[in-house]
C-alpha cells in the first residue's frame, strides 16, 4: 500500500479507472461551520491519494473536481450523504454518478446490527479497521502517519465492498432498489444544504 498527500489539489492527468472510492475528512459534521480538510481517493488498488486543504490553500482544485463531476467515472461513498455535502459546498461540484456503500447495505443487509463502515469492513472481508483517529484534528495541514494511514483506510476497501453488497443486492432482488436511491443521492445532499437537513420529505407528517 502506498499513500500519496498532495496539498491543494489532484497533480494533473491522474487517472482513477472508471470507479473511484472517496471519502472526507472535516472540522466537524455541519458543512456551513466546519470546513472540508481532506479528500481521500483510491482506485480500488491498494493506494491512496490524499488531498489536504490547509487553512491558507483555496478550495479552487480543478483537477479533482474534474474527476468529481466526471460522468464517466462512479464515485463510491460510504455514508456519501456527509461527504457529498461538504464536496458541494466547499469545491462547488456535485459528485455524479454516486454508489454509496451504507445505503447497499442498509437495502442488501437488514438482519445487521450496523451498517458503520468498520463493522461492514469486518463482517463482508473480515478486515479491522482502527477507528482511533476519527476525531482528531484533521485541520493542522500536516497530517501525521497515524492519520494518513487511517484517512487512507477509508477509502481503500470501498470497492471489495462494493462487489459483495452488489452480489447480495443481485442475490436478492434489491439492485433495481438501490440504483434509483444512488441517482437520487445528489439532490438529498441539495436539500440537505438548502435547508431541509432534518426534514424526511416523504413522511406524512
Ligand atoms: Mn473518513
Amino acid at each position: 500500500m502506498a499513500i500519496f498527500v498532495h496539498e491543494g489539489d489532484l497533480p494533473e492527468g491522474l487517472s482513477f479507472g472508471n470507479s473511484v472510492a472517496v471519502d472526507t475528512e472535516t472540522m466537524g459534521l455541519i458543512p456551513s461551520r466546519d470546513r472540508l480538510c481532506v479528500v481521500q481517493l483510491s482506485a480500488g488498488d491498494g493506494h491512496a491519494h490524499l488531498v489536504t486543504f490547509p487553512s491558507h490553500v483555496s478550495y479552487s482544485a480543478p483537477n479533482l473536481c474534474k474527476l468529481l463531476a466526471d460522468r464517466d467515472v462512479l464515485k463510491i461513498f460510504h455514508y456519501g450523504r456527509a461527504d457529498m455535502a461538504f464536496i458541494r459546498a466547499y469545491l462547488g461540484v456535485t459528485c455524479t454518478p454516486v454508489y454509496c456503500t451504507k445505503i447497499a447495505s442498509r437495502l442488501a443487509r437488514t438482519n445487521a446490527p450496523s451498517h458503520s463502515l468498520a463493522p461492514l469492513c469486518r463482517d463482508l472481508l473480515g478486515i479491522t479497521l482502527n477507528k482511533e483517529q476519527q476525531c482528531t484534528d484533521w485541520g493542522t495541514g500536516t497530517l501525521t502517519e497515524e492519520q494518513q494511514v487511517y484517512a487512507a483506510s477509508d477509502v481503500l476497501y470501498l470497492h471489495a465492498l462494493k462487489e459483495k453488497l452488489d452480489a447480495i443486492l443481485e442475490r436478492e432482488g434489491r439492485d433495481a432498489l438501490a440504483e434509483p436511491c444512488f441517482a437520487f443521492l445528489p439532490y438529498r445532499v441539495e436539500l440537505d444544504l438548502a435547508g431541509w437537513p432534518e426534514t424526511d420529505i416523504f413522511a406524512h407528517h
